[in-house]
């Protein structure tokens, strides 16, 4: 097909970065604008106490926080869990620069430390990580920060009527779960950028202060003040030594840095083994193995899930985890998920597609994109490999030879896996497909075809046959004896394509029928080409050839007979179409419109609407008649008696023909009055 060949050789590289914006358009349109915007007010509340340094939280920050302290939510042990991971992301974050800048450089250790005490009904969080200065101070807690609360507070917005408070526990959200469980917190954090440490306070309320506090080691001590007891919820629990045990082993046990706490024990006195003392030992709590470094065999289902939901600020489980542990002269530990939803922003310009990258267990980056293929940028994860090295730059980091092996290894891992789910289990890979079936055709099609043979057996179409999902292997294995082609029609649906004139001969050959309801379908399959040497057509084009030797005899000698008659209805249609022939496809219908090979009128639709598209390239059309229906037999009538008139027929049945195949009518009014006339003479 070298029309098509050179059609989209030319157009490729627009069509690549078209399609990305302009395939998804109908799905960019169901999405709200859930932008937030996040000021911060700077605005202090003057009260003639010139060290009152009281300020304001932000509106959202206060409806978040509102929510905490009113929340009936009953998991408000997650408030440990959050700190602590602010704590981990700190220590991060100092480690990091501390790589890059000498004046950092320590030989101490890294923790998280907690401590409790009883009397004052407190509960500490310490850390020596990066700590804050006073305006990350105010720009940090005095307004929502994380990705995560932003979401959750969309969520809420979303569904303001059936507010599903479990969805708390299934966000990152953050600092400001403190205030579930205390009325009162406490901030002291030094930068090791900032001479001074400072203390922030707040009630969680209206208003929160900042002042200057006596502190010399980098870090951040968060106190809470537990709220009293009360009929709900025990807060004095997390005063106990075995509920800290608990909740640290439950929710950051992976976390990489110890979390220390000083335990108190029941041990046999030295001198007198008969006898009891009391020892305070400091203990660390987590067993700091990364998720993503324990074997296989060691991860529950659940602890995945737990981990993606808590790590990727989802409100359910993926789809599918993939957990890989690989040694040997390329060594790296991934998660990878497949969300149940797509992100709402997948098809948007601002979506950033990559996996989070660290090198033995130290975070590099957020967003990897070099590791994630184009039609693969809804998954989700991370890549931990020793093999990168940490002080080279993020731009270098992208052109890193092992990294490249990485990302080809994981791409060949997602597909094998996706491949196990379709035999496997093929209801869920249906579920994954209609979510993401899209991405996997802009892959067979992306960079001229690279991926095609990786891909091919992962697409699929639902078929005339059962009306189901089938693949290409499936399509191949039923086709009739003889059978040459793939056959596929185009449409916006499949009850539309149903009633096409074009569909009647496949089905009265009893042919399958592939159905392409995607733009990218089309643009997909002509780069494929073909499959197992079975090559494609669109019933709506071209020749089928499906006639038997007698029918195409039949038609020859019927072609002759009205010769003329078919180069009267063509000129009169003048360049509207390219041919008018009879039709050896239609059974039932009339006329119908296909297209020469080359260009499709699919392909000419999508081309047309692409943002800078282009209208000038059009599929060449064909009339067909069918010789066999009472309206040709009428046209030899007309014919005969009253030769002008074939002209109105010929424009008429050109129209009809367009809008069967879905085209805008030229000249709507022209079409109404004609449709009137005949209507007219027909009564007389
Ligand atoms: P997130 O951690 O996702 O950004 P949070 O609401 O938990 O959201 O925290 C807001 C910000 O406050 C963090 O991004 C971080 O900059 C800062 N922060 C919180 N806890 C600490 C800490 N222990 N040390 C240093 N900075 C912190």
């Amino acid at each position: 097909m070298p029309k098509i060949k050179s059609i989209l050789n030319d157009n490729l590289t627009t069509l690549n970065l078209l399609f990305v914006m302009n395939c998804y358009i109908s799905k960019l349109l169901n999405l709200t604008n859930l932008e937030i915007s996040f000021n911060i007010n700077f605005g202090n509340i003057k009260g003639g106490n010139v060290m009152s340094n009281v300020r304001e939280f932000k509106t959202e920050s206060k409806q978040l926080l509102n929510l905490m302290i009113n929340s009936i939510y009953t998991h408000k042990e997650i408030f440990l869990r959050e700190l602590i991971s602010n704590s981990s992301d700190a220590i991060d974050k100092f480690n990091f620069l501390s790589l890059q800048d000498d004046s950092l450089k320590t030989n101490e250790e890294y923790y998280i430390e907690i401590s409790v005490n009883k009397d004052e009904k407190t509960i500490t969080i310490k850390d020596n990580g990066i700590g804050m200065t006073e305006d990350e101070l105010i720009e940090n807690l005095g307004t929502i920060a994380k990705s995560g609360s932003k979401s959750f507070l969309e969520k809420l917005k979303a569904n303001s009527d059936n507010i599903n408070l479990d969805i708390i526990g299934q966000f990152g959200v953050g600092f400001y779960s403190a205030f579930m469980v205390s009325n009162k917190v406490l901030v002291k954090t030094k930068s090791p950028y900032s001479k001074i440490g400072y203390a922030w306070e707040s009630n969680g309320e209206e208003t929160y202060s900042i002042e200057e506090v006596k502190k010399t080691e980098h870090g951040t001590e968060i106190v809470l003040y537990l709220r009293e007891d009360d009929d709900n919820e025990k807060f004095s629990e997390y005063l106990e030594e075995y509920k800290i045990k608990d909740l640290v082993k439950k929710y950051s046990d992976y976390v990489r840095y110890p979390i220390m706490m000083d335990i108190t024990k029941e041990v046999p006195k030295e001198d007198n083994k008969e006898e009891n003392e009391t020892i305070i030992e400091r203990e660390t709590l987590n067993s700091m193995i990364p998720l993503w470094k324990k074997s296989k065999s060691e991860i529950t289902d659940e602890e995945l899930n737990e981990f993606y939901q808590y790590q990727f600020h989802d409100y359910e489980g993926p789809i599918k985890a993939i957990h890989m542990n690989v040694e040997g002269s390329l060594n790296y530990n991934a998660l990878i998920f497949i969300p149940k939803k797509a992100p709402h922003d997948l098809y948007s310009d601002k979506y950033e597609k990559g996996l989070q990258l660290y090198s033995k267990g130290v975070f590099i980056m957020d967003k990897c994109k070099d590791l994630v293929p184009d039609y693969l940028r809804f998954i989700r994860g991370l890549v931990d490999s020793p093999d990168l090295s940490l002080n080279i730059s993020r731009e270098i980091l992208q052109h890193d030879r092992q990294l490249n092996k990485i990302a080809t290894n994981l791409e060949k891992k997602i597909k094998n896996e996706l491949e196990k789910m379709l035999k496997n289990d093929r209801d869920l890979y249906i579920e994954f497909y209609k979510t993401y079936g899209v991405n996997l055709k802009y892959g067979v099609y992306d960079m001229f075809g690279a991926k095609k043979d990786l891909l091919k057996d992962l697409i699929l179409f639902i078929s005339s046959n059962s009306k189901t999902f089938t693949t290409l292997k499936e399509y191949v294995e039923r086709m009739n004896e003889g059978q040459e082609f793939i056959y596929y029609a185009t449409g916006s649906s499949i009850e539309q394509m149903d009633k096409l004139p074009q569909m009647e001969l496949l089905n009265d050959k009893e042919y399958e029928v592939l159905y392409f309801t995607d733009d990218i379908d089309e643009f997909a399959i002509n780069i494929l080409m073909e499959y197992e040497g079975k090559k494609f057509k669109n019933i709506s084009q071209g020749d089928l050839n499906l006639e038997t030797k007698e029918e195409k005899k039949e038609l020859e000698k019927k072609e002759k007979t009205f010769k003329d008659l078919l180069s009267f209805i063509k000129d009169s249609l003048k360049d509207k179409v390219s041919e008018v022939k009879l039709s050896s496809r239609l059974k039932d219908s009339a006329v119908c419109l296909v297209s020469k090979d080359g260009l499709s009128f699919e392909m000419e639709k999508v081309l047309a609407v692409m943002p800078g598209g282009n209208n000038s390239m059009k599929a060449e059309r064909v009339l067909e008649i069918n010789p066999n229906h009472n309206l040709f037999k009428a046209l030899e009538t007309v014919y005969e008696k009253d030769k002008e008139q074939v002209k109105n027929y010929a424009d008429l049945l050109y129209t009809q023909a367009l809008l069967i195949e879905g085209f805008k009518i030229e000249d709507p009014i022209e079409f109404s009055n004609k449709m009137c006339d005949l209507m007219i003479k027909s009564a007389k």
